[in-house]
């Protein structure tokens, strides 16, 4: 192929608009609750991972106003981490969004470049700008952790995912943790939507109407992210022994006996979103935490499932990494098993690239999708960058190899960025709050 061809084809799947499947992106006024400065992007990034894994103190991310005092911590741990992935998805974002002309940040350019960060965030237009204008995305699946009475997004940018852990997690979540909750609590919710947790019942029927009560509002999608917290292996449990445990005292079972009241409600959530015609997004793979047990993300756990549930759609997100085989197995077995480089081309391009040129070796075209993971506008606009490039690189190269033509390469593209998640996730029954720029 000649270089003009490859020019052309480069820029033609650039300007192919994307669904984001999978974000946290936090509302504007959200960001605006604290000033909003260069090291206050950088600790909404992953970045600040490889920071902390590098052995900088996590604490001193959650103070970082001071930015005279932060820039000299920042600076001693940047030369361990400036050539990571993450690092550089920052960086990529600075420069394509506040003009950083350097490839790291330095003693000259940090203060400019936060001035530049906080007059962008008092722009009103700023989200629609990066996320329409700059990352030609045309709409976000935004993961909110848990805001049962508010959906604090804009609904021409985002459509809320309903997070299901706290349906399945229940009380022995806030037991386990000691009030210590990361999300809402199930009591909030049954405050929220009027449930009675008294019964077990009234506990189904609260996950029941949660899950509808999302729907109502335009969520495309049930999520579970419980390999946060434990397996992602859900064993089959029966309705009588389920009801049994959750009236025992939560304190008194055992983590057994907790495990399979999760093992049942997981299963029942699934139910309900095929009921609802719901797929369901599975987190599988590393955590964006700096300890957790790695092994629980391992897509493997998932077959059993898969088995069980012929009629829900699933999709493993991050493709499972590092059980990247395990996820591409899967789906190219399942019909029902989608896969998602949500994240992937964030936290290391080269893994991205390997990744797609196997699985489409293996897996069926319309079974493959693209999401960003990014919990702000710059993540997202960086993520869309790399994910373009990532999928751009693989599909030449392909071309080069005689495996495809320009055409089918194109329409690859197509369906990973835009046409696989608006059918799946029947985004086109509401096309007034996908369509356009
Ligand atoms: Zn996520």
């Amino acid at each position: 192929m000649s270089k003009a061809a490859h020019m052309n084809l480069r820029a033609v799947l650039s300007a192919i608009p994307m669904i984001d499947t999978h974000s946290h992106v936090m509302g504007l006024q959200e960001m605006r609750r604290n000033s909003v400065n260069l090291f206050k992007i950088f600790g909404n990034t992953y970045a600040r991972l490889d920071f902390i894994s590098a052995g900088m103190s996590a604490s001193v991310w959650e103070f970082n106003d001071n930015l005279e005092n932060f820039w000299p911590l920042f600076k001693e741990y940047q030369p361990f981490v400036q050539h990571t992935a993450y690092y550089r998805a920052t960086i990529r974002a600075l420069q394509g969004l506040y003009g950083l002309k350097e490839e790291t940040i330095t003693d000259d350019n940090w203060q400019v470049l936060s001035e530049r960060v906080t007059r962008a965030y008092q722009r009103n237009d700023w989200y629609h700008y990066v996320l329409k204008e700059r990352a030609n995305v045309n709409v976000g699946m935004l993961d909110m952790f848990w805001s049962v009475d508010y959906f604090c997004h804009d609904p021409s940018l985002f459509r809320p995912i309903l997070r299901a852990n706290p349906l399945i997690l229940g009380r022995q979540y806030i037991y386990k943790f000691k009030g210590k909750a990361h999300y809402t609590s199930i009591e909030e919710i049954a405050q929220a939507f009027d449930g009675n947790l008294k019964t077990f019942e009234g506990y189904l029927d609260l996950v029941r109407t949660v899950i509808k009560g999302y729907k109502a509002v335009g969520s495309p999608a049930v999520k579970i992210a419980t390999a946060y917290e434990r397996t992602l292996e859900f064993l089959p449990v029966s309705r009588d022994e389920a009801a049994h445990l959750y009236v025992s005292e939560p304190q008194r079972l055992t983590p057994e006996e907790e495990r399979r009241l999760q093992d049942f409600m997981a299963r029942f959530v699934i139910g309900i979103a095929i009921e609802e015609g719901l797929p369901v997004q599975i987190h599988t793979g590393i955590f964006a935490r700096n300890a957790n047990i790695l092994s629980n993300g391992n897509p493997e756990h998932l077959n059993q499932l898969f088995l069980d549930f012929p009629d829900a759609r699933f999709v493993l997100l991050h493709f499972g990494f590092p059980y990247i085989g395990q996820a591409i197995s899967l789906a190219k077995m399942f019909p029902n098993v989608f896969v998602d480089l949500v994240w992937v081309p964030l936290l290391s391009p080269t893994v991205a690239r390997q990744v797609l040129d196997e699985c489409l070796d293996l897996v069926a075209v319309n079974k493959i999708m693209w999401g960003s993971d990014a919990y702000q506008v710059e993540d997202v606009y960086a993520a869309a960058c790399l994910a373009r490039e990532v999928v751009t690189d693989v599909l030449l190269n392909k071309i080069e190899r005689g495996e495809m033509n320009e055409e089918q390469a194109l329409t690859i593209a197509q369906r990973i960025f835009y046409q696989n998640a608006m059918s799946l996730f029947r985004l086109n029954q509401d096309t007034k709050m996908v369509t356009g720029k």
